[in-house]
């Protein structure tokens, strides 16, 4: 079985004192050695600081962004190197934020990504349809064209080092969920896009989380899908009380 993995995408939210105190709350509860995987995403000032609090807990570290070139004049950009330097896991890359409103195209993710495995990180790698796209049935298509981007010149070898975050832009931040056959559908197109791009025994590998709206109340259910094996939360990963029964939800479907 995949080891389920849920991370906490916090975006350009919180206070120093608030992520802190949040990611001390988490932390209290994922020891280490838990059958879930459990990481969360800071805004890139507060990376240090939650840190120190996650530290010796099952608790991993990502980032939200990062840029593909060894460090230089790139104003306003975050080094891969630099966050290797300060301790993160993972990189979230290709959200639909980025996409939509920083520019963040397929052949770019795709230089981000294949950075980001050349210095050892692990990558959370986001795509999705927008509504438009679902409602004239083309979700299949936009993956397919996201995926073909986002892995061009990406091996088999990499996939050990990349999360696949299944996040339909509808159902991101609006209270709207994929049903659990929508989520489930999308999920075996990917993997089964894994399988003929690369092969079986790397798409059986590979995890792909579920992002949309995830929630206490609806986690158990689209958590338990065959394919999916993990969920990337945003509105409700910044509110412990919030997060930890989602991160129970998948716990429990672990240990089934
Ligand atoms: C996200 O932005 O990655 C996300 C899934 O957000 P939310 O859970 O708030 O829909």
């Amino acid at each position: 079985m995949r080891r389920p993995f849920v991370a906490g995408n916090w975006k350009m939210n919180l206070s120093l004192a608030a992520g802190t105190a949040l990611a001390k709350a988490i932390a209290a509860e994922c020891p280490a050695g838990s059958n879930v995987d459990v990481a969360v995403c800071p805004a890139f000032p507060y990376l240090i600081p939650v840190k120190e609090v996650i530290a010796g807990s099952g608790v991993q570290l990502g980032a939200q962004n990062a840029y593909f070139t060894p460090p230089g004049a790139f104003t306003g950009e975050v080094a891969l190197d630099m966050l290797t330097d300060v301790g993160v896991d993972w990189v979230i890359l290709g959200h639909s934020e980025r996409r939509q409103f920083f520019g963040d195209t397929d052949p770019l993710i795709n230089q981000k990504l294949q950075a980001t495995i050349a210095k050892g990180l692990g990558a959370i790698l986001c795509v999705g349809e927008l509504l438009a796209d679902r409602e004239a049935n083309r979700t299949e298509a936009v993956l397919e064209t996201q995926l073909g981007g986002d892995f061009a010149g990406v091996d088999a070898a990499a996939l050990d080092k990349i999360v696949i975050a299944y996040e339909p832009v509808w159902a991101i931040g609006t209270g709207v969920t994929a049903s659990p056959a929508q989520a489930e559908a999308a999920h075996a197109f990917i993997r089964n896009w894994l399988a003929n791009r690369y092969n079986t025994t790397v798409a059986d590998a590979v995890r792909i989380q579920y992002g949309g709206s995830v929630k206490p109340d609806n986690a158990a259910e689209l958590l338990s899908q065959p394919n999916v094996d993990g969920a990337l939360v945003g509105g409700a990963s910044l509110k412990a009380e919030q997060f930890l029964p989602i991160i129970q939800a998948a716990r429990t479907i672990a240990g089934k």
